[in-house]
């Protein structure tokens, strides 16, 4: 027999630890966070205090700054107070790499003035002295009170790990395939360095995990792994995700597997930027993702169909890019006066064949007039059609309508 309905394919939310990032919560079912990266020299205090500032503007929640040597740990705290006197607070996260406990060691402000330390197992040193140097870092994050992410990334495995499962694969009766063996150091990587951490005193609400690949499907496959085997909050990004559309693409297809099923608590998405390009696109990436996956809501949705040949004139293609740049550069002000406003939902479409029945699912919608109908367009406010526009002025009366909509509905 038939289901008497269709529920929802969307997986109950994994129960993580909350982590405390500066005053963002990651975990612990709070709205996932989104995050993103620097790729200014942080020595370069001016430009990466311009470049923070650009990411927390667009909506980064946390931002990752590169401390690779003495003179970018000098400049943290620096950059920190500067972008505080812009009135810009977004928690900052420190990125070490080699070298990481030296730095922290022997920049104690920069040790305090970061919100959290993201270290890879993979590169803090082999052997004794490995353990030396994350014991290091995670004591300084102790003392600090600071949250650490434990970042591993198959581009950078723990060699010593790496190799002795291979070994033992090598041995075993039936032998996996490397790549398996590979996905698993990862995971036991940073389960070891997360246990370790503990063991140093680091709370686990103090411990955020991750573990990078480039390639889609082994990504979802590491991080469905780590999510069955312990409750860290998790951190999901694809690494390497590449540049353009086929970036976007492949983050989007890796997070909205996982997300679909629960998994993950922050998302940085790493795109590789034209050179000189502009570094927020990452974040209006991460923000459309949790947004069309109906996780959080960060701008109003203007559902637009593409157009076909029932949409020959150039009218319709016109008045959906200048619906959607209306709303864009509204938003700020809608929003600093009537909090939830972007939960707006719009729908601008060509002609009659889906046209009334996709407006009526929106806030606000329009139908334009296709080629050969009559040229007037009905308008339907919270599924019922209030007036049919027609005539020279309709993008202005349609943008008014929307105006007053917003009044009406979020003005209370
Ligand atoms: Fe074409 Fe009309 Fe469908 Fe838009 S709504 S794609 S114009 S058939």
């Amino acid at each position: 027999p038939e289901p008497a309905s269709c529920p929802s394919a969307l997986s109950p939310r994994r129960t993580a630890r909350a982590v405390d990032v500066g005053g963002v919560t990651v975990g612990g079912g709070a709205p996932i966070v989104v995050q993103s990266m620097t790729n200014t020299d942080t020595a370069d205090i001016e430009g990466t205090v311009r470049q923070v500032a650009a990411l927390a503007r667009a909506g980064s929640e946390l931002v990752r700054i590169t401390v690779d040597r003495a003179e970018a740990a000098a400049a943290v705290p620096h950059i920190r107070d500067r972008l505080a006197a812009r009135g810009v607070t977004v928690p900052m996260v420190g990125d070490f790499h080699y070298i990481g406990h030296t730095l922290l060691s022997e920049h104690p402000a920069c040790a305090e003035a970061l919100a959290k330390y993201r270290i890879n197992p993979g590169n803090v040193g082999f052997g004794a002295k490995k353990d030396r140097h994350f014991a290091q870092i995670v004591e300084i994050a102790a003392r600090n009170d600071k949250p650490v992410r434990i970042g591993g990334n198959w581009g950078s495995l723990d060699g010593e790990l790496l190799t002795r499962l291979m070994d033992e694969n090598a041995a075993a009766p039936a032998p996996k395939d490397a790549r398996e063996v590979t996905r698993e150091a990862l995971i036991r990587s940073v389960l070891l360095s997360a246990a370790r951490a503990e063991e140093l005193g680091l709370p686990r609400e103090k411990i955020i995990l991750s573990a990078k690949v480039s390639a889609v499907q082994d990504l979802i496959a590491v991080y469905l792994e780590l999510s069955r085997r312990a409750d860290y909050a998790l951190h999901l990004g694809l690494t390497e995700a590449g540049m353009g559309s086929k970036g976007i693409v492949a983050s989007s297809a890796a997070l909205g597997v996982l997300l679909q099923q629960g998994v993950g608590d922050t998302i940085r998405v790493s795109l590789t930027p034209e050179p000189g390009g502009d570094r927020t696109v990452e974040v209006k990436v991460a923000q459309e993702i949790l947004q069309t996956m109906g996780f959080r809501t960060f701008v109003p949705l203007v559902a637009a169909c593409p157009g076909c040949g029932r949409t020959t004139s150039t009218v319709f293609q016109e008045l959906a890019r200048d619906v959607q740049t209306y709303i864009v550069n509204r938003m700020p002000e809608w929003k600093a006066r009537y909090p939830g406003a972007e939960a707006l939902n719009v729908a601008v479409m060509g002609c009659i064949v889906n046209g009334p029945g996709e407006s009526k699912h929106a806030d606000i919608g329009i139908s334009l007039p296709g080629t050969g109908e009559a040229p007037t367009a009905p308008v339907f406010v919270d599924g019922k059609k209030v007036a049919t526009l027609r005539g020279p002025n309709l993008v202005q009366d349609f943008k008014e309508m929307v105006e007053a909509y917003v009044d009406r509905r979020f003005g209370g």
